[in-house]
């Protein structure tokens, strides 16, 4: 029933047509994957573009699916997040990344973990809760968190999503704003939120040094994330030449193949540990 849809249960329709059955069947078995620990998460570097340190890491998910392999996020996160059940892969995912932190940290790593929010999960009240719960679980200081939020997640109910991250915040979690560009009235929104960080969307980056378009995006994002005192991440970084790019224009972190690809924790680590002098 449309009461039972809003409220994010999946039911049964008998007249759902090949799609619809499709989605059940993932939805089924993207339940099972939650309660068998199928979902694992892969971690990506942000690397300060003028010295090279890595500034913290993004946990990307994966579905280690029994039949069809390891599946990236866009196979499943958009069903996924039309439902109740990304309420459980989000607590899933920090719970995964928050371990690992702790994880490095007994090995005297410093390494702050960033976990995307699907839009829907900005606007639930007991978000913060559920968050602080999990880095006390973990034993995880709240500056050792990032999470990041697209603009879209703004949109619909922005005082609640301002609520929600202004609670968040003042616990000393750090927030992001993810693919920033790709939303419109970006610029003037993004001054009244309570944020701390910016990541301009790889369809920018991609051509910045061949598209003058893209760079004067770029270059204005950068500069205006800086007015306000944010720090600015430049996602989908392939090229030494893209690099070097942004670091003239100022950008802060870069993140994307060139530094590193989301890897396994444990092949993280020895990333981690043979780039130390
Ligand atoms: P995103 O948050 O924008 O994450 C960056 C995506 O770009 C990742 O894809 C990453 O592997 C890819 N990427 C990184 N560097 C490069 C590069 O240099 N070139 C190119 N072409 N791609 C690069 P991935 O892992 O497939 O994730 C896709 C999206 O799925 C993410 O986009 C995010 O929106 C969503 N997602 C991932 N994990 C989660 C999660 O735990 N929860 C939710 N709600 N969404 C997630
Ligand atoms: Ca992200
Ligand atoms: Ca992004
Ligand atoms: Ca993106």
């Amino acid at each position: 029933t449309a009461k039972e849809r809003q409220s994010g249960v999946e039911v049964y329709d008998p007249a759902a047509d090949g799609h619809d059955r499709g989605r059940l069947v993932l939805l089924s078995e993207f339940r099972r994957a939650l309660a068998q620990g199928d979902l694992v998460v892969h971690f990506q570097p942000k690397v300060a573009l003028a010295t090279g340190a890595v500034t913290g890491v993004e946990a990307l998910v994966r579905w280690a699916h029994p039949t069809r392999g390891l599946l990236g996020p866009g196979e499943f996160v958009p069903a996924v997040e039309r439902t109740g059940l990304i309420e459980p892969l989000t607590d899933r995912v920090l719970d995964l990344a928050l371990a690992q932190a702790r994880a490095w940290a007994a090995q005297g790593l410093e390494v702050p973990v960033a976990v995307n929010l699907s839009a829907r999960s900005v606007h639930r009240g007991d978000l913060p809760d559920r968050v602080l719960a999990a880095l006390a679980g973990h034993g995880v200081p709240a500056g050792m968190l990032c999470l990041e939020l697209t603009e879209t997640a703004l949109l619909t109910e922005p005082e609640r999503a301002r609520d929600v991250l202004t609670r968040l915040r003042a616990a000393g979690i750090r927030i992001s704003i993810d693919d920033f560009g790709t939303g419109y009235s970006s610029m003037g929104r993004i001054r009244h939120l309570p944020v701390d960080e910016i990541k301009i969307d790889r369809s920018y980056v991609a051509a910045l040094a061949e598209c003058a378009e893209d760079a004067a995006l770029v270059r204005s994002a950068i500069d205006l994330g800086h007015r306000l005192g944010l720090t600015v991440v430049a996602e989908g970084v392939e090229d030494d030449g893209t690099a070097a790019s942004l670091q003239a224009l100022g950008c802060d972190v870069g993140q994307g193949y060139l530094f590193g690809r989301p890897l396994p924790a444990d092949e993280l680590t020895r990333w981690l540990t043979g780039r130390r002098p």
